[in-house]
């Protein structure tokens, strides 16, 4: 399936591939840790365009393009495998842009648009993931800065970024969602400890701990309290760049050229199968056009979002797995991609949001049943 792009929108389209074409090699969208200097070069050079700011408005530096220019140069950068969009010309800048004041604009948006610092997102703790208005870390007012200490963990990134973007209880524990408070804390100053989490993908993530961590007050973007409004607006404004499709395209290419290799290309079941798990693909295609379609048009787009979610992860899942019953297990001790496609997705279900959350989502949201939230 291939969105109705405008002439301008496919010209982007080809000067995104033409570029793209240099970094085939690059392979950051699933070892982003492991590749972490050219994954920056990469993100410099993505700057160097005025790419990483292609959505963002003219008067905050960008190139005032609109959600389907992201959504292309996001969807390009996973099909080839290159690397999955940055925290920091996302979710922080447009929240920066909408609430933080006229000197943090000037402050951290041109490092952020030119790919010169980067970002990891502080929200998950050992209590609070799914429900984050449980969060426990805690920034106390002391004169100019804020006093933070607690734990945040499962913290993508931290050990390459430079800030992380620290949700904290300013409020009472019992005020939940409402005392709640974002931060932008340098993971490199005194206090900040990040020790690694070995993932089953040979990647990590990571444990962030922060011990009478000192945050200058000028850190705070939006009022303190106010992070929960701030945080769900920022994340519906990226959703139509998380779960592109193009990377289930690629890893679908990847199990016709194994069925191929294997002798299997007329074989009934297995073209039963491939051809199954292509409709899927078009599903999760169809899926994330909606997001798109919804992010455009400034409506809500969290049941879209939900929906994409759980399509995209579970035909991530279903690839990896008909490649072991079309190529039997040799694959696993081969090491072939699919064999990582295999260990990598079984968290796709997870992080972003557990698909359980996200049914809850639709349920409620989009098909009205009522029920805890
Ligand atoms: C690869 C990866 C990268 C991540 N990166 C980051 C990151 O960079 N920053 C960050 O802050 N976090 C990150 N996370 C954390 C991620 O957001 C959480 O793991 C996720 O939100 C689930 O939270 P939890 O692990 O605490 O599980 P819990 O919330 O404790 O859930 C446990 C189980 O209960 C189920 N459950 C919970 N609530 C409900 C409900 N209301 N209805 C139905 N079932 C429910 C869940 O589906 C799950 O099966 C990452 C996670 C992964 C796997």
């Amino acid at each position: 399936m291939t969105p109705d792009l405008s002439a301008e929108e496919r010209a982007f389209q080809n000067e995104v591939r033409s570029f793209l074409a240099d970094w085939r090699d690059l392979d950051g969208f699933h070892f982003q840790g492991r590749r972490w200097p050219r994954v920056k070069e990469f993100f410099r050079a993505v700057g160097r365009r005025g790419w990483l700011a292609v959505g963002w408005p003219q008067d905050a530096g960008g190139l005032g393009k609109g959600p389907a220019h992201e959504f292309i140069l996001w969807d390009e950068c996973a099909y080839g495998r290159i690397a999955r969009p940055p925290l920091g010309a996302g979710i922080v800048a447009k929240t920066i842009i909408r609430y933080g004041t006229d000197a943090q604009r000037e402050r951290w948006l041109p490092l952020i648009r030119s790919g010169e610092i980067h970002f990891s997102l502080g929200y998950s703790e050992p209590e609070a993931g799914s429900d984050l208005s449980s969060v426990r870390t805690r920034a106390e007012r002391r004169g100019d800065a804020y006093i933070v200490q607690g734990q945040k963990c499962w913290t993508s990134y931290a050990q390459d970024s430079d800030f992380l973007w620290l949700l904290c209880r300013t409020g009472a524990q019992e005020s939940r969602g409402e005392g709640l408070t974002l931060l932008i804390v340098d993971l490199h100053a005194s206090g900040v400890r990040v020790a690694p989490l070995p993932t089953l993908d040979d990647e990590q993530l990571n444990e962030v701990t922060l011990d009478e961590v000192q945050v200058p007050v000028e850190n705070r973007i939006g009022l303190e309290n106010g992070a929960w409004k701030m945080m769900n607006e920022a994340l519906a404004v990226e959703r139509h760049v998380q779960f592109p499709p193009g990377r289930v395209r690629r890893d679908l290419e990847d199990l016709v050229e194994l069925v191929r290799m294997r002798g299997l290309a007329s074989d009934p079941h297995a073209r039963i199968v491939v051809a199954d798990l292509a409709v899927e693909v078009q599903e999760a295609e169809m899926h994330a056009l909606r997001v798109l379609e919804a992010v455009e048009k400034g409506r809500s787009s969290a049941v879209e979002a939900a929906a994409n979610k759980i399509s995209h992860t579970q035909v991530c899942q279903r690839i990896a797995r008909a490649a072991f019953e079309l190529g039997g297990v040799d694959i696993l001790v081969r090491g072939t991609s699919l064999e990582f496609l295999w260990r990598q997705s079984t968290w796709e279900t997870i992080g972003g949001g557990t698909s359980e959350v996200m049914r809850g989502v639709v349920a409620r949201q989009g098909l009205g049943l009522a029920g805890r939230r």
